[in-house]
């Protein structure tokens, strides 16, 4: 059924087709519900003036009240515009126009008192506000003023194709005008009784033109819980409708292979690695086939959950794959196995890119007749030419590398689709793990194997270099061993190995040999290259690994006890925890460098003072989805989902999201098909196309 809702935009008064255009390219507004929803992003008080004294840095809008005292044509060609000088007693403001110059000037009198409304930036030293609104300060206009007014986003080309706020509002008022009496509640009412919320209509209303600041806050609490119910509520279909439909191979016993690999662990497992076993064992036990995150911050332990995962398969007479993103980490996991191993019988293989033509056809053959019982790797698992004789159990390391199709192509590798075990050591914040992974179980392993030292992390700038080499002298000459790393940023790689490369020579001079050992791994090198001067630092032969940071992560080695991170400030929060997660793996005390230049923005000295200050990567992690959002969040963008949210914030609004999931839960729980009448129109709006999530049940 068409509902006027989804009638074009340039069919709305004041649009028209030009406009409609300009609103679908710069905004992605298309139809009457999309601009509706398009919700201001903040509010300013216009029931208050600024005097012009009291402007400071904010970026915030605000409304000046004062008379035009001079008016002047500046400039030349582009940069040609009218300044407007505005007094209002405590100072004066430049008022600028580059566009529709004439209609100002003519309608701008000098001496004339008027209301100014927009955003001030810093010039020369001084304020100015570049096309702000401008109107005569009548009688009129100075009654007529709500309190709050909302302002939109814009965009350059919006403002000056006469898409300011003021009109962008003006549509938004003939928009509700026209579609206001028809807009049916979206939420039943059972919940809006039980949740005190307000009715949908109040709240379009009252979110583009607030009544007064309470009714704001009614309104945005109301639209945030629709919205997170509802993105939570599909989420939770979606589980429902796996964990219903879907078989997995049940694994009966826990047999020799588990047992005697768990005897030859050196040392006790962690009470966090118990129980996330428990918690794979009840799934893998229960018919049903698995799909867990597990997500541990660096050194954790997640490697031996994988391996005593894949024994609970080998035991049931299936195989098992342990899929890691780079080749130096599937073969340092490969490489590790085999301490584990003895008594067991279980046969081990590593199939990577490099993996030569006769030994790859030698896998292909053992995986097919099934001799080979757990196979390490990369990408290369996922090939077509690769086929198992009983796969029962996918383990995919620092998921989110993996891109979901590939993820998806395991599936058609086994007749019942195997158990998925999805580890990252990117610490999700929870709120967004309930979104990102909502249809996915997820353990947590919150606990560090017992010795661990903190890592102390320091800040030094350029000017520290010299500190920062006779430390790594002192360091390496007391037996540890240290990394470089350098970013990597595909948009200026070309930089970024020069870079690399100018600080691997310098580092060659000041770090001579035989005395010191540099090694140095990038991707631009030759496969055999790169494994070479791996190994080296590896096993101890090199003191000195130069490194990008795309392609180490994950490398174990507990003698390197110093990280020092090159151009600190490029790197996310998540990342620069990441890399410092390669230290502190020893008995010795470890420290990680957080080199920059001099000049830091403030977002950037931010990122680096929470790294100085906590080791604790939940807590990082839940600065830095407050810091960037959820959009840029690592992991989520290559990870396929879009979710648009239009009001709610997974950083802030975490107890409305832990409010409706439960709510979901509960109603799924008593009408698990949504067939009850109260539920009707929750049945209707999970099939309506607003809710745009992508197809999740591909996110293993
Ligand atoms: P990550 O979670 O980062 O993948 P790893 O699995 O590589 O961590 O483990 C990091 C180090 O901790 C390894 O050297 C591993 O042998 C060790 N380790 C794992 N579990 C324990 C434990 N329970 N007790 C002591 N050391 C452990
Ligand atoms: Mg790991």
């Amino acid at each position: 059924m068409a509902t006027v809702l989804e009638s074009d935009i340039k069919y709305l008064p004041g649009v028209g087709p030009k406009r409609a255009e300009l609103l679908q390219k710069e905004l992605g507004i298309s139809t009457f519900a999309d601009l509706l929803y398009t919700f201001p992003f903040r509010y300013v008080d216009r029931s208050r003036y600024y005097s012009i004294r009291e402007i400071d840095s904010t970026n915030a809008y605000i409304q000046l009240r004062g008379r035009i005292v001079r008016m002047q044509m500046v400039g030349e060609h582009k940069g040609k515009r009218l300044i407007a000088v505005l007094n209002d007693g405590t100072g004066c403001i430049d008022l600028v126009f580059f566009q529709g110059v004439k209609w100002i000037q003519e309608k701008l009198k000098v001496g004339q008192e008027y209301v100014v409304f927009g955003k001030p930036t810093i010039f020369n030293q001084g304020y100015n506000m570049v096309h702000p609104e401008v109107d005569l300060a009548t009688e009129d206009k100075l009654n007529s003023i709500s309190a709050l007014m909302g302002v939109y986003s814009s965009t350059e080309k919006l403002h000056t194709s006469g898409l300011g706020n003021k009109a962008f509002a003006k549509l938004q008022a003939t928009l509700l005008d026209k579609v206001l009496p028809s807009v049916e509640e979206t939420l039943p009412q059972y919940v809006i009784d039980r949740k005190r919320l307000c009715p949908l209509k109040y709240a379009l209303r009252n979110i583009h033109f607030p009544e007064s600041v309470q009714a704001l806050s009614k309104a945005q609490e109301r639209l945030k819980f629709e919205e997170l119910f509802y993105l939570q509520l599909s989420l939770l279909k979606q589980k429902l409708v796996r964990t219903n439909g879907s078989q997995g191979v049940v694994f009966k016993t826990i047999g020799s292979a588990f047992n005697n690999t768990y005897r030859n662990i050196p040392f006790p497992l962690t009470g966090a690695q118990k129980r996330v076993l428990h918690e794979i064992r009840a799934d893998v036990g229960s018919g049903r086939q698995m799909n867990r995150l597990l997500q541990g911050d660096v050194g954790s332990g997640k490697t031996l959950v994988a391996i005593l995962s894949a024994m609970m398969a080998v035991d049931n007479g299936c195989q098992a794959c342990i899929m890691a993103p780079t080749e130096v980490l599937a073969t340092q996991h490969y490489n590790g196995v085999f301490k584990y191993l003895e008594n067991t019988g279980v046969n081990v293989a590593l199939l990577t890119g490099s993996t030569k033509t006769a030994e790859r056809r030698r896998i292909h053959e053992g995986l097919e007749n099934g001799t080979i019982h757990i196979i390490f790797g990369t990408h290369a698992l996922i090939e077509d030419t690769v086929k198992f004789h009983n796969l029962g159990m996918a383990v995919i390391d620092e998921q989110h590398r993996f891109g979901v199709e590939q993820r998806a192509k395991l599936w058609s590798k086994a007749a019942i689709p195997p158990h998925v075990l999805v580890m990252t050591a990117t610490p999700i914040p929870r709120t967004l793990a309930m979104t990102l992974y909502g249809d996915l179980d997820v353990s947590v392993l919150d606990e560090l194997p017992p010795g661990r030292k903190p890592i102390q992390t320091v800040h030094w700038t350029e000017t520290q270099r010299g500190q920062l080499y006779r430390f790594m002298k002192e360091q390496i000459r007391a037996g540890r061993q240290v990394f470089i790393v350098y970013p990597l940023i595909k948009e200026s790689e070309t930089m970024d190995y020069k870079n690399l490369e100018e600080g691997y020579m310098a580092i060659t001079e000041e770090f001579e040999s035989p005395e010191f050992v540099t090694a140095v791994v990038h991707g631009k090198q030759k496969p055999e290259n790169k494994a070479f001067d791996m190994d080296l630092f590896v096993r101890g032969k090199a003191h000195i690994l130069v490194a990008t940071s795309v392609i180490e992560v994950g490398v174990d080695v507990p003698n390197a006890s110093v990280m020092v991170i090159e151009s600190a400030e490029r790197f996310g929060l998540s990342q620069l925890h990441q890399l410092r997660g390669r230290v502190g793996r020893g008995a010795e005390k470890s420290y990680c460098i957080l080199m920059t230049g001099y000049q830091l923005s403030s977002e950037s000295r931010k990122r680096i003072d929470l790294m100085c200050q906590t080791n604790d990567g939940f807590e990082l992690a839940e600065a830095d989805l407050k810091m960037r959002g959820p959009g840029d969040f690592e992991g989520t963008r290559q990870s396929g989902l879009a979710f648009d949210l239009h009001i709610a914030d997974l950083a802030k609004d975490s107890p409305i999201l832990e409010e409706v999931r439960r709510l979901g839960e509960e109603i799924l729980e008593a009408d698990p098909y949504l067939e009850a009448r109260e539920n009707a129109i929750i049945a209707r709006k999970l099939r309506d196309a607003r809710l745009e999530i992508k197809d999740y049940s591909n996110i293993s």
